[in-house]
């Protein structure tokens, strides 16, 4: 395969900046172009659910590479230009206004796009999603002191916003069908710790499912299974997950199942077109990471993939999430645990859970215990057999079990 001479992006997220940064770093010296369907420089997304709709963060300061990044690194970024088809036999993409433009490489970086509550009433108005900085914007407006709010879905975004609906003094119901959320992701005693701290801060917490969203002169009636009574509210947030934006993957012909499905560097089925982020599946994974350290690693083994270098092991995956002044910290696959292993007492609110299967670390869940997961991340890449005991000891320094 000969070396790329210009390299499109489509779309112009974390996953594709990080695919420009690692490109330059490992001196990649031609055309890069960044298609975003965006208005205005990159900006970040964790902060949307946090210090954006707090009040305490401007557009501004959540960009994620300063406006000189882009002459620094010769990135052109054009935005507002959605790109409606890709031309992977031609080598090339379509823009929205027709603009037929060509590249030697294409990365698909498109994210995704929030699931809508599947329901009557959806469409309401007063329904919010949460993905981009307008979605941010929309709804901080609404997040007055006294307003009623029914979040729908318990997930990282849905108990992110609850907690910060709180604290902004909004009168919050959380509404999830699952009794504890997150419970398969990072155990069933950090997932019941962080879910009980809903309630502990004033959230009204359902387990229901949502039957259908219904307009009131004032706000609206959202309608719940079972026995529970409808919920009056001023604002829905939705927060279900998200769809990946396989499209023009799909129309390609690109193989997509969950996802774009990417092989090692991030390649596609098809020849020089690669796919990052929250839209690739890695083949032989059944999840997508929708989070942001996978964006940032794809971006790098996108490539090392295209520059034909050898791409480094990802490691375990990692992601954090901020709720109710705590953060809670994940690595590895909780669900490949056969039993876990405390290390101190839920009961003070900061613990963590290690996920064992046989003598190794598979996982770990925790509750403002970031020292505990940087060593959990190295076990469960190394493999090493560990001593559980040693793992429960407080008084045991865990670092101990690196050497
Ligand atoms: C509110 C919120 C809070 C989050 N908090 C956390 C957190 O605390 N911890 C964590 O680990 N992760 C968090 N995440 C997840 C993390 O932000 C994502 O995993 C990451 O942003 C994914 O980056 P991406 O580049 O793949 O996708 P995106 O950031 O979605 O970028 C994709 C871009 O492609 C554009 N696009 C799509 N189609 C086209 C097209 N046809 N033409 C041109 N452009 C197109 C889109 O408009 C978009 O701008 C959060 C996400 C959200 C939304």
């Amino acid at each position: 395969m000969s070396p790329p001479r210009s390299i499109a992006l489509v779309g112009a997220g974390l996953a594709a900046l990080s695919t420009c940064d690692a490109l330059r770093a490992q001196g990649y010296d031609g055309e890069l172009v960044l298609y975003s369907a965006e208005h205005g420089l990159p900006y970040d997304r964790p902060p949307l659910s946090k210090d954006v709709l707090l009040g305490k963060a401007r557009r501004d300061d959540v960009l994620l590479r300063p406006e000189q990044w882009y002459d620094d690194q010769r990135v052109s970024l054009r935005e507002g230009a959605p790109v409606r088809a890709i031309r992977p036999a031609e080598g090339g993409l379509e823009l929205a206004d027709g603009t037929v433009e060509a590249a030697d490489r294409l990365v698909l970086a498109t994210g995704g796009t929030p699931r809508p509550l599947p329901v009557p009433g959806a469409d309401d108005p007063a329904v919010h999603l949460l993905r981009t900085w307008e979605d941010a914007e929309r709804l901080r407006a609404r997040l007055l002191p006294g307003a009623r709010v029914a979040v729908v879905g318990a997930g990282l975004i849905g108990a992110e916003t609850a907690a910060v609906a709180c604290a902004l003094g909004c009168l919050v119901t959380l509404i999830d069908p699952v009794a504890v959320p997150l419970a398969a992701v990072v155990g069933d005693d950090v997932a019941g710790v962080l879910h009980r701290r809903h309630t502990d801060e004033g959230i009204e917490v359902i387990t229901a499912g949502v039957e259908r969203v219904e307009r009131r002169p004032h706000g609206v009636l959202v309608h719940l299974g079972g026995d529970h009574g409808p919920v009056a509210v001023d604002t829905v947030v939705v927060g279900i997950g998200i769809r990946p934006a396989i499209e023009l993957a799909q129309a390609a012909g690109l193989v997509v199942d969950n996802g774009i499905v990417v092989s090692e560097g991030q390649r596609t089925s098809r020849p020089h077109v690669f796919a990052v982020g929250d839209v690739a599946r890695p083949d032989g994974h059944r999840v997508r990471h929708e989070h942001w350290e996978a964006a940032q690693r794809g971006g790098e083994a996108a490539a090392y993939g295209m520059l034909g270098l050898t791409v480094p092991e990802p490691g375990a995956s990692w992601f954090w999430s901020d709720r109710h002044g705590s953060r809670l910290e994940a690595v590895g696959t909780m669900a490949q645990a056969e039993r876990t292993v405390l290390r101190g007492d839920p009961a003070d609110g900061a613990f963590t859970a290690f996920g064992l299967r046989g003598d190794r670390v598979v996982a770990a869940a925790a509750i403002d215990r970031s020292r505990d997961v940087k060593v959990a991340r190295r076990l469960v890449d190394r493999g090493v057999a560990v001593d559980a005991g040693r793992l429960a000891d407080e008084g045991a320094d865990l670092r101990v079990l690196l050497r």
